[in-house]
């Protein structure tokens, strides 16, 4: 009997990561890099890669081809959590799950689709809702269904983004004609030179070539008898940090204190997503630098806040620009009983900024005078805050 596999791949995962985050950047051109400052662009949105810009560009081409292109360091631990709840909502499919990548996972369903009214499509109609419900209304992926993973995945890049494509037997060959040949999991740059300096850049073209080398030939033709494997989960995080530097100095100590909650808040956000809480918090800023470890791990910002604040009380120094809170010591799914009423309150206002953007709801000491709202401009990307009249 044919197997049924579904692969899936979420759509310029980092970039629409950041765009779910943060509502300014969605529809924007956004190019993700390792850190501030310098590099290469490590993902691109669906905006900006319509201007050619792609995974590799340099920050210096991605410019030159998109010079209104907002450049945002990575945060792997937002995009670590995301996969992590990506993981959940697909295991409900199949136990026979394999994640591929951060952002990809083979799901073998020959078992599990005739469970789910309209089959393996209503399943995957179903898979692509419960995503864009649970990891946010900007997060796409594309859906591959076929019989064997090579053809299941190559499915999925047909079509992007937010495709459904189903490779069958009777279809696969006609239907992949006009795929490019490096498309094809397993043809590499070396494969692909081979076919390109023969002529044959799509696979329809490949197929015309006599006597090809047997593994390129089962390759071209798409077969492949892949057998779906699971693999262990993702390692879970050691600690979340926060940091950021201002403009200008901070010289009072409310502004200081505010920033240090705004970095709180943002840290225990993440933490929550990862279902984790943490025993440990250190403060850094400038050269103040304290540290504090409780007995029981929480994830409830108020409470880190109160702590940190007490250290920060016994020298408070000003003249700040640069800030940090780690939190370490993590451990996953604590038990809240005493303050399940907070819990549930954090964890309403994470739904609602998971849904409408971070920040969407914070707490109203953010509010007044010195902080200003949300912005977002190149290199900062990723910093929900700046301060008024700093620049
Ligand atoms: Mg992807």
């Amino acid at each position: 009997m044919l197997k049924t596999i579904l692969h899936l791949d979420m759509n310029s995962y980092f970039a629409t990561a950041e765009q779910q985050a943060n509502p300014y950047l969605r529809g924007k051109p956004v190019g993700i890099i390792k850190a501030e400052g310098r590099g290469c662009v490590i993902a691109a949105s669906v905006e900006a890669k319509k201007f050619g810009v792609k995974t590799g560009s340099t920050v210096w081409e991605a410019k030159g081809l998109c010079p209104q292109i907002v450049l945002v360091p990575s945060d792997m631990d937002k995009y670590f959590a995301l996969t992590s709840r990506m993981t959940k909502i697909l295991a409900d499919y199949s136990p026979t799950l394999e994640i591929f990548s951060i952002d990809e996972a083979f799901i073998d369903v020959t078992q599990t689709q005739n469970l789910f009214c309209g089959g393996v499509f209503g399943m995957a109609l179903e898979m692509k809702n419960r995503i864009r419900e649970d990891l946010g209304e900007w997060m796409k992926c594309s859906v591959g269904i076929s019989f064997t993973k090579l053809l299941a995945k190559l499915a999925s890049e047909m079509k992007k983004p937010d495709g459904l494509t189903f490779l069958t037997m009777e279809n696969y060959v006609e239907a992949t004609e006009s795929v490019a040949v490096s498309e094809v999991c397993g043809i590499g740059y070396a494969r692909t030179a081979w076919l390109n300096a023969r002529g044959a850049y799509t696979l329809g073209q490949a197929r015309q070539i006599p006597s090809l080398p047997v593994e390129i030939f089962d390759l071209v033709w798409l077969r492949s008898d892949d057998e779906l494997s699971t693999i262990d989960d993702l390692e879970p995080a050691k600690s979340v940090s926060r940091t950021f530097t201002t403009f200008a100095s901070l010289d009072s100590q409310a502004s200081i204190l505010k920033l240090v909650r705004n970095l709180i808040e943002e840290a225990c956000m993440k933490l929550r997503e990862m279902n984790m809480a943490g025993r440990t918090f250190c403060l850094s800023l400038d050269n103040f630098w304290a540290r504090t470890t409780i007995r029981s791990p929480t994830d409830d910002p108020l409470i880190i806040f109160g702590m940190l604040n007490r250290e920060y009380g016994r020298s408070p120094v000003t003249n700040v620009r640069q800030a940090g809170v780690w939190i370490s010591n993590l451990a996953f799914n604590v038990q809240r009983s005493v303050f399940e009423r907070r819990a549930d309150l954090l964890r309403a206002a994470d739904r609602v900024n998971e849904k409408y953007g971070l920040f969407t709801l914070y707490p109203a000491i953010l509010l007044s005078s010195e902080l200003v709202r949300l912005e977002v401009t190149g290199y900062l990307g990723d910093k929900y805050y700046r301060f008024r009249g700093a620049r």
